[in-house]
């Protein structure tokens, strides 16, 4: 099934994503965590892709394949446009098409030293233009309700936003972020501008200290005054952190769905413990 459809059944659809694992050895270990995402019913779940192709271990086609095929869950599998040609890039899509997969977040990738940014591919909306003349897939693509880094302003971003939705992409999902009023913000500004199709909010729980110094530290969201209130209460409470960053983002959830979200998309870390405590806190909202 194309996933843009599901937008149009449900009030608001229910997505998790997942990475693979670096090595091809913790593929079982995946596979038990999708078990269990698996019963809380997403609506789809999304499989990351290392930029210019770089999946060290399972490759995202594998795992995507697992879930459409073996669990029956509609599998948007992430490609990304950084290195590519197009001879890389019809490939994948054959690879894809072949094993059942359908549904592809189509994005561009950080840029990378080591990676150059593609001649024929130097945007994701010049990768969306390939998929639709392909044909045989749907296109999701991502979005920014702070705005892409790379941008001016938030302003500029959705004008090239608009470029992705015009070369075929019919479904969006933002980056994370911890402040709401910045999907609102985002999502009012892009529909003035003619953007009219869905956009999943994307919320990750922070539970461990290492995700805030990684995620949080590297990520480009602003933190409002709630959320740093909440890190410096419990971040040398590894229980307290765990609970708290749950809670926070079913707070952040539930609003998000109560406002009308068109879905939500939860970056979920690989982490089935997790998704299934969020869930459980906006199950009776779904
Ligand atoms: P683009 O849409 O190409 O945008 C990049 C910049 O170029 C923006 O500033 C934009 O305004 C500008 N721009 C866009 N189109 C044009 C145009 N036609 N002309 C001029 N300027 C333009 N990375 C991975 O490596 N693997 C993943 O699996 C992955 N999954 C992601 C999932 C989500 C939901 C999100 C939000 C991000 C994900 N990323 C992933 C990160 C993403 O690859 C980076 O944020 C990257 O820097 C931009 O990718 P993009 O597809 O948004 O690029």
């Amino acid at each position: 099934m194309f996933i843009d459809r599901l937008y149009q059944q449900k009030p608001c659809v229910f997505s998790i994503e997942i990475f693979p694992p670096k090595q091809t050895a913790n593929l079982e270990k995946l596979y038990h965590t999708l078990s269990e995402m698996s019963k809380l019913n997403p609506d789809f779940i999304s499989v990351t892709y290392g930029a210019g192709g770089k999946n060290l271990g399972a490759s995202t086609c594998e795992i995507a394949s697992h879930i459409q095929n073996d669990l029956h869950i509609n599998a948007l599998a992430h490609l990304t446009c950084v290195g590519a040609t197009p001879q890389s890039i019809c490939a994948s899509l054959d690879e894809l098409h072949k094993a059942g997969v359908h549904n592809i977040l189509a994005l561009r990738g950080d840029a990378n030293p080591d990676l150059p940014f593609s001649k024929e591919y130097p945007h994701a909306s010049d990768l969306a233009a390939a998929i639709t003349a392909r044909g045989g897939f749907h296109i999701a693509g991502a979005c920014y309700p702070e705005g892409h880094v790379e941008s001016q302003t938030l302003s500029e971003d959705i004008e090239n936003l608009k470029k992705k939705v015009e070369a075929g992409v019919s479904q969006l999902i933002t980056q994370l972020f911890f402040d709401n009023i910045h999907y609102y913000r985002f999502l009012n500004l892009a529909r003035k501008k003619g953007i009219r199709i869905p956009v999943s909010a994307g919320v990750m729980p922070i539970v461990s200290r290492s995700q805030i110094e990684r995620t949080v530290a590297l990520s480009s969201a602003s933190l409002p005054p709630q959320f740093t209130k909440m890190i410096s209460r419990w971040q040398d409470d590894e229980q307290g952190l765990y609970e708290a960053g749950i809670e926070y983002a079913i707070n952040q959830l539930r609003d998000l769905i109560n406002s009308g979200a068109d879905g939500v998309h939860l970056y979920a870390m690989n982490r089935s413990a997790v998704a299934s405590r969020v869930y459980e806190g906006i199950q009776d909202l779904l």
